[in-house]
């Protein structure tokens, strides 16, 4: 039989070396190895991943998809008319990738946090313009107080037409808190063989 290959380097693996098995998801697709060398480098890897993330570029990078959702969010209400918070489920997943790419593609406990916050201030900022912008609509002049906002906003969900809303605004906290996650090695190691007494 022939030996399996490292998929970085393309060192033949010996049996009873440590190496990882990736098994194939699809069936005719081969299984991808990586050697005990690669194996040790994707773990430092792993490891480094928490590691000193730039905070400050975190929070900037949060900011600029929490920006690019709210955009599209406030867009697809004011055009469509639809009030539905399902985008909002973007929200999420683009504050996750700015803080993650912002924090220089670290990720770990203090980002998933940075993210959780940035996205429900991201929410209920872009939920304020597109409740603003209704305001004007019926003839509100001026701009809603905070107060006044937050006064139809509790009636709107009150009403059960926010019902929707809450699950989507979940699933939106979920992705934010999950994005920037600490990732784990996939595969299953194989751990090197005993070395053999006789021979
Ligand atoms: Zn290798």
């Amino acid at each position: 039989m022939e030996k399996p290959v490292c998929a970085e380097c393309s060192t033949p693996i010996e049996p009873g070396d440590e190496h990882l098995i990736i098994k194939a998801s699809k069936k005719g697709k081969t299984d991808t190895f990586l050697c005990a060398q690669c194996l040790a480098k994707a773990r430092t890897a792993l490891e480094e991943q928490t590691y000193n993330p730039n905070m400050l570029m975190a929070v900037m990078g949060g900011l600029a998809g929490a920006v690019v959702g709210g955009l599209i969010w406030y867009f697809f209400v004011i055009l469509t008319g639809w009030q539905i918070g399902f985008i909002a489920m973007l929200m999420g997943l683009l504050v996750g990738l700015g803080v993650v790419r912002g924090a220089g593609r670290k990720t770990g406990r203090p980002l998933q946090w940075i993210s959780v916050l940035l996205t429900v201030v991201a929410i209920l900022f872009s939920e304020y313009l597109i409740f603003n912008h209704f305001f004007h609509e019926v003839g509100g002049v001026g701009n809603l107080t905070i107060a006044q906002f937050f006064e139809v906003y509790g009636a709107y969900f009150g009403e059960g037409a926010g019902f929707l809303d809450i699950l989507f605004f979940g699933i939106a906290l979920w992705q934010a808190y999950a994005t920037p996650g600490r990732k784990a090695l996939k595969g299953t190691v194989v751990p090197a063989a005993a070395p053999q007494v006789n021979k």
